[in-house]
This record gives C-alpha cells, structure tokens and sequence, in this order.
C-alpha cells in the first residue's frame, strides 16, 4: 500500500515534465559514444539498478555517462551541448583532464545551467580551458558549452550528465522498472538502451602496457621483428556479461598453435578492456611470415587480428612513437612516448635558432602514468623544440611560451 502511494505521487511529478531536452554530446550513439552508466534508480547503499531495471549504473551514480572511445578522440574535440535553453548558474574550469584516477576530484571542469520547469543539469568532467559560457550567460538549446574531457574524478573520457527537477536528482531517461510506474523519457529522441556485446578498437604493441596506457589507444603495430620480446594484443569494448566465456588463440605461420589463453567472466562488464600477448622468444625462432590471433566468445569467433614477423634487419625505425605531448602549465612539458624511455634517452630543449637550452636524461624527470614531466627553466616568449632520442628512434615537438 505504502509502495502504491509513493508510486503515485511520481506519475504526478513526472507528468508535469514533457520531452524537451536534446543529447548533450556530438556524434552518433555506439560510434562516437556509448551508453555505459545510467542513474542508479536504487536510493539504497550497496545495492544499484538502472531505468530498465537492469545493471547499466552503479551504486549511488547521480548522473548519466556518455563515455567516448579513447583520449585521442578527446584529443579532436567532441563538443558538449545545453539540453535545453537557459541560464549558466556556474561553471569551474582548469582542472587538469587526463584524469584515470577513479578516486578524487569530484566533477573536474562543469557547467552548470537552470532552466524552465525547475529543471537544472550538470555537465562534468569537461576538458581544461574549453568551456565556451560564462556564469550568468544564457544559452540556447543545441549551444556549444566546451568539450568533453576526463577531468575530475574520471578514469575515461566522458561527459557525466547529471539532470534536477526541484532539487532532486532526476533521471532524464524516466523509469521503465516493471515495479514502478512508467515515468517518461525527457528526450525528444532517447537515445537507444544497449548492452550488447561489441568490439571499439584492438590492435597490437610491442611492449606490456598500463591499463591506463590503453585507454590512449596505442599506435597499432602490424610488423614486428623475430627479436621483438614481447607482442601484446589488446580489445577494448562493450557488455561483456556474466559467465560470458573468452579464448584467444595464437596461431603460428603455418596455422598451428603457438599459445591460448581462455578464461569465463564472473562480473559483468560494459566498458572493458583485456589484453593477451606472447613473449620471450629466443632471438630468431619465431617463424617468420603472417601470425593470426582468433578470438572466440562462447565459442563463436569474433575477430581475427593478424600481424607479420620479419628479420629484425629489415625493421628500420626511425620514429619515436608518442602517444601525446602537451604543455601543462607555462613551464612545464608532458611528454607520453608509446613505450617507456630507456635510462640513456636523452631530451633536448631546443630554440627556434636550434641553440640549445636544456637537457635531461629520464631519471631526472618526474615520472608518473607513464608521463615526463619536464621543468623548463623562465623563457621568454616564443617557439621551442623538444627532441626526444632513444637509441635509433627519435621525436621533435614544437611548443610555444606565453607569458
Ligand atoms: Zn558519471
């Protein structure tokens, strides 16, 4: 009896408010962005369930989660939309936002803005600097507010949409929970419910990464040589569910098996990564020729990733791969190179006449998330080269100082 009056009281809320909110991101849904994480519908501790009644949130998750494929994609720019028209109620920007760190930092870079029908939303975990509005500004529904970023307490690139109708979180979504009445969508066009299993990227490295290293998306690698010591092939992707079964098969040249690997989910997981690699052949006895990796799901194959192995004199590398390069703050430099540096890497800061500045080896940088964090001495303003080599690869990155 109790639970029909609560019941009833939200048909009476939810019928006050009509489908007028837009997607507030870019881009197409299961392309540029997914659906990972829903409201938590369960106002419980410990326990959580979405719109659907179903397991796309998590427990005490206040918003909603457009998470998009990686950070080279944040890199581009995926803009950020108001829902609906109104007015900034504040925004907090410069924060920094290559956050993977689950554990700290609330909403990073926001916006926030009040609308009509006492409706109010949140747009988190925006990129630094890129907010377009200021506090007090009104906006139009559809107006580009900043760009999507993983400021905050984030561990991928996403936009956390978070929505209030009277001061209460609401979930834009409604309610379809067979146990509850049926409270309407505020989209105009809801996007799809999916949980489906689905492949975002893969490719293959030469070297062990870092989760977090795999949320960049590494360059991909299709040649290694037969002294590379380890080949590593990674997936990232979507709704794996629970008792889901994995094998993956390493299959020689010549179609035999070199290596599997095979295990069964116990967790269900929407926004997944995994990764499975060989290593350690001595110099010289990996065959040479065109190696495949068959991966089956519940025993159905799902992708055949393929890569050569050639004679090591006939690699010739000249590039150093970076994965990103930026300036963090106006004396300081973040350099991510694909691989970690070895110890006799040399980095060069260069002028625009090619005069020397400054150099450092890797053990005299602050080294952190597979990050360099290099300290420049006060320069004046200007155009600047970093050079990077390490062993027969090197880089050069151009910067500017501002004062
Ligand atoms: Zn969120």
């Amino acid at each position: 009896m109790k639970q029909f009056t609560t019941g009833f009281i939200i048909i009476l809320c939810a019928s006050r408010l009509s489908a007028q909110f837009i997607v507030p991101i870019d881009g197409k849904q299961n392309v540029d962005w997914f659906l990972v994480n829903y409201v938590d519908r369960d106002t419980s501790i410990g326990s959580f369930r979405d719109h659907r009644c179903e397991d796309l949130t998590y427990d005490q998750h206040q918003g909603t989660d457009f998470v998009i494929r990686d950070f080279r994609q944040m890199d581009s720019g995926v803009k950020v939309f108001a829902a609906k028209s109104g007015r900034v109620y504040y925004t907090h920007d410069g924060e920094f936002d290559r956050s993977t760190q689950p554990d700290s930092g609330g909403y990073g870079n926001f916006i926030s803005i009040g609308h009509s029908d006492s409706l109010y939303t949140i747009y988190a975990h925006l990129k630094k600097y890129s907010l377009k509005v200021h506090i007090g500004d009104s906006v139009e529904q559809g107006q580009f507010i900043g760009y999507v970023g993983s400021s905050g307490r984030a561990t991928d690139p996403h936009l956390h949409f978070e929505v209030y109708h009277n001061g209460v979180i609401i979930d834009p979504f409604g309610d379809h929970c067979p146990l509850l009445p049926v409270a309407p969508s505020l989209f105009k066009t809801t996007p799809a419910y999916e949980n489906e299993f689905a492949i975002i990227d893969e490719g293959f490295i030469n070297y062990l990464p870092s989760l977090n290293r795999l949320r960049e998306h590494p360059a991909p690698r299709t040649t290694f040589s037969n002294t590379d010591t380890t080949i590593f092939f990674w997936l990232h992707g979507l709704s794996f569910h629970y008792g889901d079964t994995v094998r993956y098969e390493w299959r020689k040249p010549d179609g035999s098996l070199w290596f599997q690997y095979g295990f069964r989910y116990d967790t269900a997981f929407r926004f997944w990564y995994m990764g499975t690699y060989i290593n350690g052949p001595a110099k010289n006895t990996m065959d040479l020729g065109s190696w495949h990796i068959n991966c089956y799901r519940n025993d159905s194959l799902f992708k055949i990733g393929s890569f050569g192995i050639v004679p090591n004199n006939s690699v010739a590398a000249t590039t150093l791969p970076v994965r990103y390069f930026s300036t963090y703050s106006n004396n300081e430099l973040l350099f991510a190179p694909e691989a970690d540096l070895s110890t006799d890497a040399a980095l060069e800061v260069f002028s625009i006449t090619g005069a020397m500045i400054t150099q450092f080896k890797p053990n005299q940088l602050y080294f952190s998330n597979h990050e360099y964090h290099i300290t420049l001495p006060s320069l004046p303003s200007g155009t600047y080269f970093l050079r990077v080599e390490d062993h027969n690869q090197s880089s050069t990155q151009s910067f500017v100082i501002t004062k």
